[in-house]
C-alpha cells in the first residue's frame, strides 16, 4: 500500500534538504557569511513580511532579522547563529561541509551548533506565515557568534526601530532541554612589554615575562574572593566565577630578557559585578606593576585588549521567555543552567528575556564528526509548530 507522506514526514524532509544547503555553505567565524544570507534571503521571499540585514564594516558579513506576521511588538525571536567553528578535515570521517546521513544521523560541521535548528525554523516559515499571527515570529541570524560573537551586538543596534519580541528561544544544542541560566564569558590579550637586555644584567632591563608571571599571578589570587562572592542560590558548578589563563607566549632566549610577553585569558562570571570585581583589582595589580617598570624603562606598559565580554544570561523565575518554553512544551519542564556562553545573554541584556533551547548534543559541536539526530530534529519541529497558536491573540 502507497500513500501520501504525512505533513509531519514533508516537513523533517524539507528540513533535512534545507539544513544540506546549509551545511554546504563551508561559513567558519570570520569569513564572509553573505552567500548563506542571500540564500535564507531568497527562502524567505514572499513569506516574510520584512527582513532586515545589518553588516559588519567589511560588508562580507550579515546578519539577518526577518519578521512573520505583523509588525508589532510582543512576538517571539527564534534566534541562531549563520558560522560555525572551524574543521581540519583529515580528523573527520564524512566530508564535513556536506551533510551525510548514516542511519538516523546527520554528520556535517554546524549540524548540531546550530545550523539544525536553523533549518527547523526555516521549513516552518511557511506554516507560521500561513496563519493567522496577530503577534509576529522572527527569524534572527547573526554572523560570527563562534569567534567574539560579534554580529549580535550589531543586529541588536540595528533593531532600535523594530518591533521588540516579548522573547527569544535561542536554539543552540542543548538536547532540547530548556536552559534558563549561563555564565559570561569575558576573553582578553594582555600584552605587557618591557625591555629586553642579558640575562647576566636583569636589572638594566624589564622582564616583560616576569612581569606577567606576576600580574597572572595577581588574577589567580583572586579565586578566593571570586568565590566567597558568589550568590547563595547559584545554580551554577562551580558556583562562582572562575578565571583561566589559556595561553602565554613571549622572549627569545634562556640568556636573553624577555622583552614582551602576551597571554590568552577569560573569566566566566556568575554575575556582572563580578567582572567589575576582577578589572578593578587588576587594576591596582598592574598599576603598581607599572610604576616599578617604568623605573627602569619609561616606555614599559602592560596593555589588555578585549577580544569579548559576553554578558551572562542570568536567572528569572519570572522570565516571560521561561514561560514560553512552559505554554510550547507543557506541564513544568525542568530549567538547567549551562556553561557555555551563547547570545542569549547579550538579548537579555538588550531587553529581550531569553533561554536557550535546541536539537543536538552541545558535547559533539565543535568537535570532528558532529553530527545531530534525526528525531532531536522532528521533536523541534513539532514543537516549534505550537508556536502559532500562542500567536493568534493580540497577547
Ligand atoms: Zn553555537
Amino acid at each position: 500500500m502507497t500513500g501520501h507522506p504525512s505533513t509531519d514526514e514533508a516537513l523533517l524532509d524539507d528540513t533535512l534538504a534545507i539544513l544540506d544547503d546549509l551545511i554546504a555553505f563551508p561559513s567558519v567565524a570570520l569569513t564572509p557569511n553573505v552567500d548563506l544570507v542571500a540564500w535564507v534571503v531568497d527562502r524567505l521571499d514572499g513569506v516574510a513580511s520584512d527582513i532586515r540585514l545589518s553588516h559588519d564594516p567589511t560588508g562580507t558579513k550579515a546578519n539577518l532579522f526577518a519578521t512573520i506576521g505583523p509588525l508589532v511588538d510582543g512576538g517571539v525571536m527564534l534566534a541562531g547563529h549563520s558560522d560555525v567553528v572551524p574543521v581540519d578535515p583529515a580528523d573527520w570521517a564524512t566530508p564535513p561541509f556536506t551533510a551525510t546521513r548514516i542511519e538516523d544521523r546527520i554528520y556535517g560541521r554546524g549540524t548540531a551548533d546550530m545550523k539544525g535548528f536553523v533549518a527547523c525554523v526555516l521549513a516552518l516559515a511557511p506554516t507560521f506565515a500561513a496563519a493567522d499571527l496577530k503577534r509576529p515570529i522572527h527569524i534572527a541570524l547573526t554572523f560570527d557568534e563562534e569567534d567574539g560573537f560579534h554580529g549580535a551586538p550589531v543586529l541588536i543596534d540595528s533593531l532600535a526601530d523594530a518591533p521588540q519580541p516579548a522573547a527569544a528561544i535561542v536554539g543552540e544544542p542543548t538536547g532540547l532541554q530548556v536552559v534558563g541560566a549561563h555564565k559570561g564569558c569575558y576573553e582578553y590579550t594582555t600584552t605587557v612589554t618591557g625591555m629586553d637586555g642579558h640575562s647576566a644584567r636583569p636589572s638594566e632591563a624589564v622582564s616583560a615575562i616576569h612581569h606577567a608571571t606576576r600580574w597572572i599571578d595577581g588574577l589567580l589570587g583572586l579565586a578566593g574572593e571570586l568565590a566567597a562572592r558568589a550568590p547563595a542560590d547559584s545554580r551554577f558548578e562551580p558556583a562562582h566565577t572562575t578565571t583561566n589563563v589559556g595561553t602565554i607566549s613571549g622572549g627569545m632566549a634562556r640568556c636573553t630578557v624577555a622583552g614582551e610577553c602576551a597571554f590568552e585569558w577569560e573569566m566566566r562570571p556568575v554575575q556582572g559585578s563580578d567582572a567589575g570585581f576582577v578589572k578593578a583589582r587588576m587594576a591596582e595589580v598592574e598599576a603598581g606593576l607599572a610604576v616599578e617598570m617604568r623605573t627602569v624603562y619609561p616606555e614599559a606598559a602592560i596593555e589588555t585588549e578585549i577580544v569579548c565580554e559576553i554578558d551572562g544570561l542570568e536567572w528569572d523565575d519570572a522570565s516571560p521567555a521561561i514561560d514560553l518554553m512552559r505554554s510550547l512544551l507543557g506541564g513544568d519542564p525542568p530549567v538547567g543552567v549551562v556553561a557555555y556562553g551563547t547570545e542569549a545573554g547579550l538579548y537579555q541584556a538588550a531587553g529581550i528575556p531569553s533561554v536557550v533551547w535546541g536539537p543536538g548534543d552541545i558535547g559533539v559541536a565543535h568537535r570532528p564528526d558532529e553530527y545531530v539526530e534525526v528525531s532531536d530534529l522532528a521533536s523541534c519541529l513539532t514543537i516549534l509548530d505550537r508556536l502559532p497558536d500562542l500567536l493568534t491573540d493580540n497577547g
